[in-house]
């Protein structure tokens, strides 16, 4: 036996065959062309093959739909077949200069900073293999037909892969590379499969066929396990397949305290593309639409008018309840090609999301606008992130009302009664929520950033994790003045931080009176599943007894024994 460890990024425990799954390498022959005309003909001809596959793909991509329309997108921006027949120009041929262009462009992904950005590499990557192997008639279909239920090892798997996979033969994933928001993982995600990314004796040290026992919530990989280990796994998988059964029950009931209280589950999405699973997890609004995700899929200019109300459109007309849009929220750890920002000492405490947007209205109005005309199709609000004065929200409320008169003299269908909101999730926020609540129609408190900003301690460094807890009384007592603000002045108020979902914390937030809870999609079903057990009048004692204890122990105690 031997453990092998990486990141779980899909939780749920798996015992099966592995299936190793090494990509044939299309072999590229650098060879100098005498003829350019020609080599561009052969490429075009690949180019549009591979748009009519990404097409075909984007149009019954189901769940995936949207990672292809970004395909899509990226192969139509004429800058990137220019870019190519510029190297064919100075005498490669076809694969070579596809090859050499992409490649580059995957490794300037790879280099960025911010998380999500370096797993756009990989769509770049993808796209090359596809090209290439299109170019240079090598094919690859092993994962169309997988022999009976496995666990898909590989060292990497892309959009197009996971795409064709036999999906109900996968009963788990365990990649060498890959991050949470790679497509991998997000798919993995989304259909609850057990999922390890970034192992990195992946897939050497398993052969194909071996037993492989996986644990997608700690990461482990137990290759060739003994008796002992694989019978424990086993047990486990079990419980987790009947427990996946069980919480599908809870896609069509809503969530009611066990004393009548009715609470709204709702989901944290990222675009379109994650309409799908959103639905068929059980959500029926959205808490939370990261808007930046639209921007990072487009690195070599930002999304115009156009572009972001097909996306917000698509969204509004999906889902029955309403969609909270949040604009646009970069800097800090999100960057942007298209909108370069100056290295900052403290990012985090710099130029970013609301701070961006007023300073850049250009950028701000050209959302909204979008967002506003959207909201014909369905019940669309706007959320301003990271406000930390009642100054921002006037100003960001003046430039909203700029895009409701411009949309009104040109004639333009819009919503003309949206609802502007805010994130809570600055310190400074919660002091001032009492004001903020009296110009705002609803709150939503963001606790990734929240703890952060409470606790001086960044998200991101694990040195400190220990103070980046909701736990914490300082943290406790921030989320419930906010929602006590908003009880105050009438307005609902909601989480969208991941706070939302953890099933020790929700009573507190029931007993706070926290109104919605927005949630990553694959947390939807679990999330409403806790809050029908909960009652609402002993969770309110609860929050009593917890606001007025002293130490993060004392807070966990009272919880585990709630
Ligand atoms: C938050 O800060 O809690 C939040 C939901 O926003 P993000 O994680 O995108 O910063
Ligand atoms: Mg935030």
């Amino acid at each position: 036996m031997k453990l092998c460890r990486g990141i779980g990024v899909s939780p749920g425990v798996s015992v099966a065959k592995a299936f190793v799954y090494r990509k044939k390498a299309a072999d590229v022959e650098q060879t100098v062309s005498e003829n350019a005309e020609k080599e561009k003909e052969k490429l075009q001809r690949a180019y549009d093959e591979l748009i009519g596959r990404v097409t075909e793909l984007s149009e019954n991509g189901g769940d995936s739909a949207e990672i292809f329309d970004a395909h899509k997108m990226i192969l139509e921006d004429p800058s990137l077949i220019e870019d190519i027949f510029g190297r064919i120009d100075s005498g490669k041929n076809a694969a070579w200069a596809a090859d050499e262009a992409m490649s580059e462009l995957a490794e300037f992904f790879a280099a960025l900073d911010d998380e999500y950005m370096r797993a756009r590499a990989a769509d770049m990557e993808d796209l090359r293999a596809q090209l290439l192997s299109i170019l240079t008639g090598a094919c690859d279909s092993a994962l169309e037909k997988l022999p009976g239920k496995v666990i898909l090892v590989a060292e990497d798997l892309l959009p197009s892969d996971t795409m064709v996979m036999d999906t109900r033969n996968v009963a788990g994933i365990v990649c060498k590379n890959g991050s949470a928001t790679s497509h991998v993982s997000i798919i993995a995600k989304n259909l609850s499969i057990p999922a390890i990314v970034a192992c990195a004796e992946m897939p050497d040290c398993v052969e194909n066929g071996m037993t492989v026992a996986i644990n997608g919530a700690s990461g482990e990989v137990f290759a060739s396990p003994d008796e002992e280990t694989a019978i424990k796994m086993a047990e486990e998988e079990e419980k987790f397949l009947h427990r996946r059964e069980l919480l599908k029950k809870y896609k069509d009931i809503e969530s009611v305290t066990s004393d009548g209280v009715s609470l709204a589950v709702e989901a944290n999405i990222g675009g379109p593309q994650d309409i799908e699973a959103a639905l068929n997890a059980g959500a029926k609004r959205v808490g939370l639409f990261r808007t930046e995700f639209l921007y990072m899929a487009s690195p070599d200019r930002l999304p115009d008018e156009e572009t972001q109300f097909e996306a917000y459109s698509k969204v509004a007309k999906a889902f029955e309840g309403p969609v909270i849009v949040r604009t646009l929220d970069i800097g800090g750890d999100k960057q942007l090609k298209s909108l370069p920002i100056e290295r900052e000492g403290n990012p985090f405490l710099g130029y970013r999301a609301i701070r961006i947007c007023l300073h850049r209205k250009d950028i701000f109005l050209t959302q909204i606008r979008a967002i506003l005309r959207a909201g014909v199709f369905g019940k669309l609000k706007i959320m301003l992130p990271m406000i930390t004065t009642v100054e921002e929200l006037r100003e960001a409320k003046t430039v909203i009302e700029q895009a409701r008169e411009e949309l009104s003299a040109e004639g333009k269908a819009f919503d003309t009664d949206m609802p502007v909101g805010i994130m809570v999730e600055t310190p400074a926020a919660v002091m001032m929520a009492d004001e903020l609540a009296k110009e705002s129609a609803f709150f939503s408190i963001g606790t990734n950033d929240l703890m952060q900003y409470t606790m001086c301690a960044d998200r991101g460094n694990a040195s400190i994790a220990y103070l980046y807890s909701v736990y914490r009384p300082p943290v406790l007592r921030m989320i419930n003045n906010a929602i006590s603000a908003a009880k105050k002045n009438g307005i609902p108020c909601g989480m969208c931080g991941e706070a939302a979902s953890d099933r020790l914390i929700i009573p507190f937030l029931v007993g706070c009176g926290l109104d919605e809870f927005s949630v990553n999609i694959g947390a939807v079903p679990a999330t409403k599943e806790k809050l029908c057990s909960v009652s609402a009048e002993r969770s309110r004692a609860l929050s009593k007894r917890l606001l007025g204890l002293e130490t993060m122990e004392a807070v966990l105690s009272e919880l585990r024994s709630f």
